[in-house]
């Protein structure tokens, strides 16, 4: 395809990214605002840049070598930059650094390493609390009912702030609105056991296929990869 071609589409899918969630927003009669983060894996730098050109100021990747590689080119700068993706343990420190924000945050160990990490280089990471909420085995997460105590470990340490709940739903739209129903109610439940509002304020939630079901059910933040940029490849 051609350079300006791929430009206009561009332009043409993020407008219609932002009608969907409006509509969903006044489907379920909420008031928003949903944030767009684009999921930039296997998208040029050149693209992205235009991304940046038409307004887009969140991004999100899920391979912290790639992440790192654009960061390099100074891609996102001036822009946020969430990791998506799942991270291992040994890659914290390197996540700590480039990341404005890392979604994924599922296990006790990977919240201490990227705490230790951000301290030592005197940044803050924002933090999510990735949840399993359907108990898929081929998806990563904390189970719903280990997420209370996930939360109160991270809120103890010292260089994170957390800002919120991701999940991930399965390809089924109906199991996705159970899924996203279900990461609300755990919010609200979370709640209700102490955790503050500020560190519960994101729901991150709802992707190209399914977001403005995510929408309806409360999403604070879409993730768009192919509906922005088109298919993979
Ligand atoms: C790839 C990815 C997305 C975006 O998926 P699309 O279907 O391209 O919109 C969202 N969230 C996560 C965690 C991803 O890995």
């Amino acid at each position: 395809m051609a350079w300006s071609s791929i430009e206009e589409k561009l332009t043409s899918n993020l407008a219609r990214i932002r009608e969907g969630i409006d509509r969903a927003l006044e489907r379920s009669g909420r008031k928003g605002p949903v944030k767009i983060l684009a999921v930039t894996k296997g998208v040029s730098p050149a693209l992205i840049e235009k991304a940046r050109e038409l307004g887009i100021s969140i991004f999100g990747e899920n391979r912290v070598q790639e992440a790192r590689e654009k960061v390099g080119k100074g891609t996102f700068a001036g822009a946020e930059l969430h990791f998506i993706g799942h991270l291992q343990t040994n890659k914290a420190s390197l996540a700590a650094r480039i990341f404005s924000c890392v979604q994924s945050v599922d296990s006790t160990r990977v919240a201490f390493a990227l705490s230790k990490a951000s301290v030592r280089y005197g940044k803050v990471c924002r933090v999510m609390i990735e949840v399993n909420v359907g108990r898929d085995p081929a998806k990563f997460g904390v189970s719903p009912e280990d997420s209370l105590d996930l939360a109160r470990y991270v809120l103890g340490l010292p260089g994170l702030v957390l800002t919120g709940l991701m999940t991930v739903a399965p390809e089924d739209p109906g199991v996705a609105r159970r899924v996203f129903r279900g990461l609300a109610s755990l919010r609200d439940r979370l709640l209700s056991e102490g955790i503050p509002r500020d560190a519960l304020s994101e729901l991150s939630m709802g992707m190209t296929s399914d977001y403005e079901i995510a929408v309806e059910e409360g999403s604070t933040m879409v993730r768009i990869g192919r509906g922005l940029f088109g298919e993979r490849a």
